[in-house]
Order: C-alpha cells, then sequence, then structure tokens
C-alpha cells in the first residue's frame, strides 16, 4: 500500500465521521480521520438533541455521537488523534501538516472543522454553556416552549432567532450592547413591532446565574452602571460565529481555495472547493443549515465526490 491516503478527512465532528464512513465503505482504502479531540463534534457539547430523524426520547449529544466513530472504524477508517495545523498542495499531492510538524500526505482531502461560536465574555456563560445557555436556538427552543428567555447580540442572527424564539416562547428579552442594530431594517422592525420582544439596549451581561438544574437568570449592567434581573430559564447568545479555517491558509497568508467574506468554504452542490481533491463538508461550507443532520448529508456527499476524484486520478 502507498504511503499517500486515498483521503485525509480532517475534523471529526458528524461531517468528518459521515465522510469517513462513506469513503471507507465506498471503497477507497487508505482513509485517515485526523481529529484534535474526542470524535463527535460541537454536539457532544448539548445536553439534549430531539432533532436528529429517527432518534427518539430523551438523548444528549454524547449519546448520540457515541456509536459513529465505532461504525466508521468497522469499514477501515483510521483516526488520528492529532490536531491540523495546516493542510497545503503540491502538484496533485496534499500535504496535511500536523501541530507537532509531521506530515501526511494524501491524494484528496476533506475538511469538515466546523465552527465555533463566539463567546461573549460574561461570568457563568462557559459554566452554564449546554445547560441553559445556548447558541442553537433551533436546537434548544424548543426546551423553553411557554417560557421566557434572553437573547444577546444585535445582528442579523441574534434578531432572527429572536423572532423564532418568539413564536415559541412566551417572551423574549433582546440585550444589545447600543442603540442601534447591525441587523438589516427589514428585521429590526420586525423585532420592533413583535409585542413579545421586549429590547433591553445599552446594555451588556454582567453574570448568567444558577444552580445544578440549569441557569436562574441573568444580570445586565446598563451603560450608567445599573444592574437588572432577568429572571429567565434560557439565555441565548448570537454574538458572531468564526469558522475554523485555520488548516487552509498558508504561508503568504492566502487560503488554499476560495472563501467568502465570512471565511466560510465556497463549494459546490458536491461540496468540491475550488481546489480539485479538495471537499468541505458541514458548518464550515458557505450556507450551512448548522445541524448534525445537514452536516452528516454533507459528509456522505463530500465523500462520494472524493471517491469519484480519487478514481481517476489513479486510473
Ligand atoms: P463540528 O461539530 O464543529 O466538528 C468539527 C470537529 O473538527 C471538532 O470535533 C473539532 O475538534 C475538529 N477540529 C477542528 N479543528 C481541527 C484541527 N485543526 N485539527 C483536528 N481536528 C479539528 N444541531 C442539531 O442538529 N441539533 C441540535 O439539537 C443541536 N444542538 C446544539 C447544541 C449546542 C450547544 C451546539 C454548540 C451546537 C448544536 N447543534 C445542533 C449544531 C451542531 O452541533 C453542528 O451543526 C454540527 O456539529 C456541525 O458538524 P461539523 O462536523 O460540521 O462540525
Ligand atoms: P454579527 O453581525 O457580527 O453580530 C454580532 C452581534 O453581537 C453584534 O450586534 C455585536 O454588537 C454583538 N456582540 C459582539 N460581541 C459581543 C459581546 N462580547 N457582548 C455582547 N454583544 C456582542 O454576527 P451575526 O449576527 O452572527 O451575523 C454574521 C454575518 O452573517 C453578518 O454578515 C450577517 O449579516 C450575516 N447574516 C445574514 C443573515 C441574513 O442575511 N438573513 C442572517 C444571519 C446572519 P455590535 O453591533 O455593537 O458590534
Amino acid at each position: 500500500m502507498s504511503n499517500i491516503l486515498d483521503c485525509a478527512i480532517v475534523g471529526g465532528g458528524p461531517a468528518g465521521l459521515t465522510a469517513g464512513l462513506y469513503a471507507t465503505r465506498g471503497g477507497l482504502e487508505n482513509v485517515t480521520m485526523f481529529e484534535k479531540g474526542m470524535p463527535g463534534g460541537q454536539i457532544t457539547q448539548s445536553s439534549e438533541i430531539e432533532n436528529y430523524p429517527g432518534v427518539t426520547g430523551e438523548i444528549t449529544g454524547m449519546d448520540l455521537m457515541m456509536p459513529w466513530p465505532e461504525q466508521c472504524q468497522k469499514f477501515g477508517l483510521k483516526h488520528d488523534m492529532s490536531e491540523v495545523k495546516q493542510i497545503t498542495k503540491n502538484g496533485n499531492v496534499f500535504q496535511v501538516i500536523k501541530s507537532d510538524d509531521s506530515v501526511v500526505e494524501a491524494h484528496s482531502v476533506i475538511v469538515c472543522t466546523g465552527s465555533s461560536p463566539r463567546r461573549a465574555g460574561f461570568k457563568g456563560e462557559e459554566e452554564f454553556f449546554g445547560k441553559g445557555v445556548s447558541t442553537c436556538a433551533t436546537c434548544d427552543g424548543f426546551f423553553y416552549k411557554g417560557k421566557e428567555v434572553a437573547v444577546i447580540g444585535g445582528g442579523d442572527t441574534a434578531l432572527e432567532e429572536a423572532l423564532y424564539l418568539a413564536k415559541i416562547c412566551s417572551k423574549v428579552y433582546l440585550i444589545h450592547r447600543r442603540d442601534t442594530f447591525r441587523a438589516a431594517p427589514n428585521t429590526v422592525k420586525r423585532v420592533e413591532e413583535n409585542e413579545k420582544i421586549e429590547l433591553v439596549l445599552n446594555a451588556v451581561p454582567d453574570e448568567v446565574y444558577g444552580d445544578a438544574s440549569g441557569v436562574n437568570g441573568i444580570k445586565v449592567k446598563s451603560k450608567d452602571g445599573e444592574l437588572r434581573d432577568i429572571v429567565v430559564p434560557g439565555v441565548f447568545t448570537f454574538v458572531g460565529n468564526d469558522v475554523n479555517h485555520q488548516t487552509l491558509i498558508q504561508e503568504n497568508g492566502t487560503f488554499l481555495c476560495d472563501m467568502n467574506e465570512q471565511g466560510q468554504v465556497i463549494v459546490d452542490l458536491s461540496m468540491k472547493t475550488s481546489t480539485a481533491g479538495l471537499f468541505a463538508a458541514g458548518d464550515m461550507r458557505i450556507q450551512a443549515p448548522k445541524q448534525v443532520v445537514s452536516a452528516a448529508g454533507d459528509g456522505a456527499v463530500a465523500a462520494i465526490s472524493a471517491i469519484a476524484y480519487v478514481d481517476e486520478l489513479l486510473a
């Protein structure tokens, strides 16, 4: 067997693991998934997932993801528990450069390093993350059906998610650090007209507090230093999202493939990037719905495309 991998998969979340399953089961013999931590991805932080098709009953994100690596390994996927520092390409061969500077070569690469919601930086945010503090209204909004919640942020995401939550929850406190919004004017108008949304402006979160059962409320500080206690069981932060695209940055500061202005990888419907043999899947690609099911779907599509690419390359 050649030392060059048929396919290197960078990132072991739902997209990477599904890519691994489809690539190995679809006939690629020499496939390694590089994952810096435990496989499973962001969803392992979630205390409950109830929108993955076919999975009923109470299940944590960790429970959901637990069997995925074993299923892939059954078909021959190798797992390298390493952080990848950089991906480069020389001729038709990719170099996967690990943090320890060792290099693994590959004929194709599927990059699926996901995204990381930015943290707002207030007290209690980390402690209660996944236990009342959330960055995903589609995922966690339903847990607060008929209850009051707080939303932090003033961009399109915060306002759109506030509108979404207002359909489920009894009241939404929209906490924003200024008195004007970054979001589109039409979205701002819809928020201002929504009777279930109370605007808490010129205010920053000071502390989220709670107990073992979860969040009990959030204290916000106004510009003049006044503290207000908002009693809610759920706090949603939407203060921006960073795509984990660091591995694609080249020595000269450019990216290995085309990216959009938000640093997301531009792909077509086959998950092909602008660089031949390089595919991207999951949260890091343009227009990602940021859901486990769509990340997994992307991973399958990317693997099918990678198989076709490698078959043709080595024919
Ligand atoms: P990720 O899950 O982000 O996985 C990327 C992986 O790449 C990670 O394991 C990371 O460690 C690894 N990685 C990153 N950089 C490197 C590197 N340089 N080298 C090696 N490895 C690297 N979605 C739902 O559908 N339903 C829900 O109920 C739901 N709830 C959520 C709750 C929370 C609290 C959060 C944070 C997210 C939730 N989501 C939910 C969203 C869902 O988790 C993501 O959309 C999904 O995980 C994206 O999958 P991915 O494989 O693209 O990326
Ligand atoms: P964003 O536009 O960067 O907005 C982040 C918001 O969070 C800003 O209002 C910012 O306040 C606030 N914020 C940042 N750090 C904070 C902190 N530490 N504490 C409190 N507040 C903080 O992010 P986004 O809303 O996720 O949008 C990202 C991009 O996607 C944007 O280009 C957006 O237009 C786009 N998007 C578009 C659509 C759409 O077209 N329908 C939907 C969603 C997103 P300030 O305003 O004071 O900086």
